[in-house]
This record gives C-alpha cells, structure tokens and sequence, in this order.
C-alpha cells in the first residue's frame, strides 16, 4: 500500500495528494512515466529506466524537470518512505498546468513531477510464474509512437480488459499485417524449435522495455541465439516457448495463447532459466536499508 506520494517536491499523504484538474497529463495523457522494480530495497536498473524517461521527454519536448541525481533521490526516497522492500516505483512526469488548450504556451510549463511506490505480493508473483500465463492476442490500436513511454495508455487498459474477461493474464497486440508488436504492458518473446529466441526489434511499433534490453545481455552472455525481427500469431502458437518481459513481472511464462496450449502447456525450461538469471545481470541501485 502507498502511504506517502511525492507531488512536485512535496511528500504528501496518499488520500490527500493530487496534481491541478488542469495538468496537461489529465487533459491530453500529455506525460510521460516509469516504472522500475524494487528488490530488496534497491531499484533495478535504475540507469536505463532514467535513459528511457530522458528520451521520452525529448521525443516530446518536455524538460527534465530535475537533474538525474535528483530524480534518483526521489525515487529512493519514496521507496524509502513507504518501506517498500519488494515492489515498484512509478514515476510520471506531464508537461504542467495550464488553461486548457492543444497549444503548449509559448515559454513552456513547469512540469508536474509524481512519485509513488508500492509493495508487490511476492509469493503471489512466483506463484503466477510458476504457472504460466494465458495470452490473447488483440488488433494493435495504438499510435504511431509506441516507442515513447507515455501515460496515454486507453488502449492498453482495453486490450488488458477484454483480456481479463477471457482469462488471460496479458493481451499480445497483432498490427495490420499479422505481426505482433508486444504485450499491452510488456515484451513479447517466442522459442523456436531450434532453441533461438525471437522477439521484435525496436521502433516506432513497440516499447523499447528494459527487462528486454537487460535480457538481452544474459542471452548474449550465455551464447544463446537471438534473432530481433516480427512474428506471426501462428508461429507463437507453434513455438516451443513463449514469455512476456516487464519490469513489473521480469521474465514471466506464457503457457497458452488464444487458449492453444504452447509447448507442453506448462512453463518452458529456457523461460524459466532465463527469468533466474535476470536478477543475477540487472544492475541494482546503491544499498538502502528499509526501515
Ligand atoms: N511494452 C509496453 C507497452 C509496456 O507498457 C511495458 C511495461 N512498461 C513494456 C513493454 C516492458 O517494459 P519494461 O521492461 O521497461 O518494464
């Protein structure tokens, strides 16, 4: 549970913290976000999620609204406040507050700044693993800037539902030719028969995540094939193993997709090695001892 949110250089309580009813992020998902997992205390990979939040606010001319190191103390502190041993860290930040309108006034905004952390049921997490997950696959309805990591997230929250009413725990989104991008809040990765990992490669058509990128060194350190390019429904639904990738679920199994079984149904072997080697790559924030 969040007790305490920080709002633009505030700690405030949870019921009572909030941003202006114009922030530019209510009105037009004009805000970009993070997440990053916290293990032991410690933020995971902090380096890159802070590179991603950097290029996101560029790509949409929004300015850092704090130096680096101080984004970090914000985070860090927050975990702290809210003693958050296994969990994660959102931060958001929106372009600002202003009347409303399409037009960013000339001389920009202030931006609005919000941090919260959370515990996560870690038991539950593991239990989820170890049974796999089912998929669905979905039209892709997104936009064009998929790369950017914008709070403008209607979509997901639709294909997630329709998800959910089907009983599967992640919506895989299909574009126009067949292919699928990613999940609606993760990476998709197939196994093919061979033993050689597929996932997409970056562009406008997909979230460049983290946990990929971090994945992707394990697999380059243990020499195992890895072939970056689109695959087809069919191909993932004939593949020896499938998985998601987040920050939120690290290396997760994907057990059936549109209800045909992957494999042998159950978590494959190389998923379930990849997801205990992840820990030992991501790179772990400077100690701090929750209280
Ligand atoms: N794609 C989408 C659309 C996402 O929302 C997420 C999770 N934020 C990811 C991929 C995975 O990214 P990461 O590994 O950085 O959490």
């Amino acid at each position: 549970m969040t007790r305490v949110v920080y709002v633009n250089g505030r700690y405030m309580r949870y019921a009572e913290a909030g941003v202006h009813v114009e922030d530019r992020g209510f009105q037009f998902a004009d805000a970009i976000y993070e997440v990053c997992e916290v293990s032991e205390g410690r933020l995971v990979d902090e380096t890159q999620h802070m590179d991603r939040l950097a290029r996101s606010l560029a790509e949409l001319r929004i300015p850092m609204p704090m130096s680096r190191r101080a984004l970090g103390l914000v985070l860090r502190e927050t975990v702290r406040r809210n003693r958050v041993k296994t969990g994660l860290v959102y931060l958001q930040v929106s372009r600002g507050t202003a009347p409303r309108d399409f037009l960013i006034p000339a001389g920009g905004l202030a931006p609005t700044v919000v941090c919260l952390a959370r515990r996560v049921d870690a038991a539950g997490r593991e239990q989820r693993a170890a049974s796999g997950i089912a998929v669905k696959t979905l039209p892709d309805i997104r936009w064009g800037r998929c790369d950017i990591k914008t709070v403008m997230l209607l979509p997901a929250v639709l294909a997630k539902e329709a998800a959910a009413t089907d009983g599967a725990g992640e919506a895989w989104l299909v574009d126009a030719e067949g292919f699928v991008t990613e999940g609606a809040s993760s990476n998709a990765w197939i196994v093919e028969r061979s033993g050689a990992l597929v996932t997409r490669q970056t562009g406008d058509a997909i979230l460049p995540g983290v946990t990929r990128r971090t994945l992707l060194d394990v697999l380059s350190r243990e020499n195992i094939p890895i072939s970056e390019r689109p695959f087809r429904v069919e191909e993932a639904r004939a593949a020896q193993e499938a998985f998601i990738t987040s920050a939120s679920g690290t290396v997760m199994p994907v057990v059936s997709i549109d209800k045909v079984a992957i494999g042998d149904g159950r978590p494959g072997a190389l998923t379930r090695r990849l997801r205990t080697l992840f820990h030992q790559f991501a790179e772990l924030s400077d100690q701090y001892h929750p209280r």
